[in-house]
């Protein structure tokens, strides 16, 4: 029988080697949304060896637009509990996790602790600070991936900087930032976005080199722009160390 995997293996940016690396590999996606849901099911098609996805929410007929691994008979029930049955009809050859929980600054490590990669599919600034902290505290590389209205943003953050908050120094206030409840979104925005983050998961889990610049995406007028950032040597996180978002105890 020929290899399932065998179309990725040609590609000379992947190969036989890339191929054993991703399924060494483990994967944690953390929200299970419009990202997440395309997300999953690239990582698990593509063979990584281990995924886990981590949601609270259940589906909303409102999620149905966008989230393309819901289908009516879905809505009410967990996100975590539907994706890993459809994840594991795709790919039964691989470890598939589902957690219906909020990642919170008591069970953060605990989930991504071990993880090759951490990729973004939250709807929010603050739960992105708390894996921030932790994926640098850690040196665990994580993929930043946010879309709201048709436009979406990408950056990978490995090592010791620049982090998300070189980019974003201080939690926006309630009501700040547009979302996808306030000013709507796209459908076709999340898939776009969700490819590009595991592009560079891809890489990162096959050490190779990703793209270090912040990638700010345009579906309606079709622009990608790519900015570089500098680490801030006064960064909370990457910076000074003063990890915020998970130590501190009154954080949910
Ligand atoms: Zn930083």
């Amino acid at each position: 029988m020929e290899d399932r995997y065998s179309r990725q293996i040609l590609l000379p940016e992947i190969g036989a080697e890339g191929q054993k690396r991703l399924a060494h590999s483990k994967a944690v996606v953390i929200g299970c949304g419009a990202l997440g849901t395309h997300s999953s099911s690239y990582l698990v098609r593509a063979g990584v060896g281990s995924v886990s996805v981590v949601d609270r929410d259940v589906v909303d007929t409102t999620n149905l637009q966008r989230q393309t691994m819901f289908e009516e008979a879905d809505v009410g029930r967990p996100k975590a509990h539907v994706a890993v049955e459809h994840l594991k009809k795709i790919n039964s050859t691989i470890e598939i996790r589902g957690m219906h929980t909020e990642i919170n600054s008591n069970n953060a490590e605990k989930i991504i602790l071990g993880a090759s990669v951490v990729v973004d599919g939250t709807d929010n600034m603050e739960t992105r600070f708390l894996v921030n902290d932790v994926c640098v505290k850690n040196g665990v590389p994580w993929i930043y991936g946010g879309v709201v209205g048709v436009s979406g943003m990408v950056l990978v953050v490995k090592g010791d900087g620049p982090c998300l908050r070189c980019a974003f120094p201080k939690l926006p206030a309630p009501g700040e930032l547009p979302t996808c409840d306030t000013i709507g979104i796209a459908n076709t925005l999340p898939g776009v976005v969700a490819a590009m983050e595991v592009t560079e998961a891809f890489k990162i889990m096959m050490h190779k080199d990703h793209t270090e610049e912040l990638m700010i995406l345009d579906i309606w007028n079709q622009e990608i722009q790519k900015i570089r950032l500098k680490k801030n040597p006064d960064c909370e996180c990457c910076g000074r160390h003063n990890y915020e978002y998970l130590t501190a105890s009154s954080r949910k």
